[in-house]
């Protein structure tokens, strides 16, 4: 397959970085209310309440799909119209129903108001809303707000705005104590698998953040190593450093490479002897690179493009050229933070085109010019990709299923194999 580039690609630069193509323009994303769906799931006592528009609770029911006899732990209270002068009874609306919420469900701890986009909701100061209900609730709930709204430009915003504001809740670690914190919400086999881990590499205590429980908050401060498991959580990153906390650099856990590589930057910084480290990991290692070379075979060669969605594109793009022989044509990231993929873009092939930010329009022009066997995309844009022929991959599904870690390395190569494969089934 030919591919004419109608954007000639930038030549490295002298520093040997990757150049980037920067857009702005139209986009084409989901809000950050859609957190709320695997946020709710794992933090098992809090409820999210989301001060919106009928359009944000159309969101989150089709998203999370709840069952109408189910108690959902997430809600939207819809403001309607209203002028600054209206605000008042606003606060006192929100209040009297936060009351009835409560009295309700006395399983909830922690309440998040969720601010999102509509103009009668950002004229509307919710963290005044979370001290003042915090002060009426306390001893019952802690309430805490932050935006989820879609004037962000990824969708896993919303994560990293709910674990920031998460942060200066949690308590302080005494000054003689350290800690490791892996930070980003991740489904509890995952977490389960992990923890066990680090336990044959000698690190304790290991914490995560969210917690299970509101009650389980972990304890931060200059003794805690910080390792990010997912690569979105940079304002959560800089929160967790104002108390303290030193962040872990490395590449993200996925793969087997990935997270060998992972696990090894937590073991140096932990002082963990390099032999430990290949010994605890040399069997999990072994099974994730045999159940990663199942899918290779269908992979290997195949060309795949990410369109700017979820900021899971850059470790995601590496996985898949370094481990699965994918060759990568475009790798597409809302916004790019370098520090954060420090470990990561120097293990991206030179070949790449590397773009940051979204003109949507510009993205589909030449991705119709490359013409690659696979693009990775949000939901609105795969449908009419599939009818032009182009094969997609949905961009969420990959924050909504367990792909960290070694045992997760064969599902997360299917998960690009399989609409390959789909798609000869049907093209026979
Ligand atoms: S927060 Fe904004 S973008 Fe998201 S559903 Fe509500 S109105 Fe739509």
């Amino acid at each position: 397959m030919s591919a004419t580039l109608p954007v000639a690609r930038p030549a490295v630069g002298e520093t040997g970085e990757l150049p980037v193509l920067r857009e702005r323009g139209p986009r084409e994303v989901f809000c950050g209310l859609t957190g709320i769906v695997w946020l709710h799931r794992k933090i098992q006592d809090a409820f999210f309440l989301v001060v919106g528009s009928r359009t944000c609770a159309h969101l989150l029911q089709s998203a999370a799909g709840v069952m109408i006899f189910a108690e959902p732990r997430f809600a939207t209270a819809i403001l309607q119209d209203r002028d600054l002068a209206g605000m008042a009874d606003c606060n006192d609306e929100l209040d009297r129903l936060v009351r009835r919420l409560l009295e309700r469900r006395p399983d909830v701890k922690l309440l998040f108001l969720v601010g999102s986009c509509p103009s009668e909701v950002i004229k509307l100061d919710l963290s005044k809303a979370a001290e003042r209900l915090s002060v009426a609730h306390a001893g019952r709930v802690r309430v805490l707000a932050y935006s989820a709204s879609g004037i962000e430009t990824t969708f896993t915003q919303g994560e990293d705005a709910c674990l920031r504001a998460l942060v200066p809740e949690l308590p302080g670690l005494g000054a003689d104590e350290r800690s490791l914190l892996v930070a980003g919400a991740l489904p509890e086999i995952v977490e389960d698998q992990l923890a066990r881990l680090f336990a044959g590499l000698g690190i304790a205590p290991v914490n995560f953040l969210p917690p299970r429980r509101a009650g389980a908050l972990p304890p931060v401060g200059p003794g805690t190593r910080v390792l990010l498991a997912q690569p979105f959580l940079n304002e959560t990153a800089r929160a967790l450093e104002a108390r303290g906390a030193e962040l872990v650099e490395a590449p993200y856990p996925f793969g087997a490479e990935g997270t060998h590589a992972w696990l090894g930057a937590a073991a140096r910084a932990w002082g963990v002897a390099d032999e430990r480290l290949e010994t605890v990991t040399a069997a999990p290692r072994e099974r994730a690179r045999r159940a990663v070379a199942r899918a290779r075979a269908r992979l290997e060669g195949r060309r795949i493009s990410f369109l700017p969605d979820s900021q899971l594109e850059i470790p995601l793009a590496r996985f898949l050229a370094e481990e699965c022989g994918m060759q990568l044509v475009e790798v597409g990231v809302p916004h790019l933070d370098r520090r954060l993929m420090a470990h990561e873009l120097p293990r991206l092939p030179e070949s790449v085109r590397l773009s940051e930010g979204q003109h949507v329009d510009r993205q589909l022009d030449r991705l119709r010019a490359d013409r690659p066997d696979l693009t990775v995309c949000g939901l609105g844009l795969a449908n009419p990709l599939e009818a032009e022929g182009l094969r997609t991959k949905w961009s969420i599904e990959l924050v909504f299923s367990p792909v960290h870690g070694f045992e997760q390395a064969g599902d997360l190569a299917e998960l690009f194999a399989r609409p390959l494969e789909r798609f000869e089934r049907l093209a026979v």
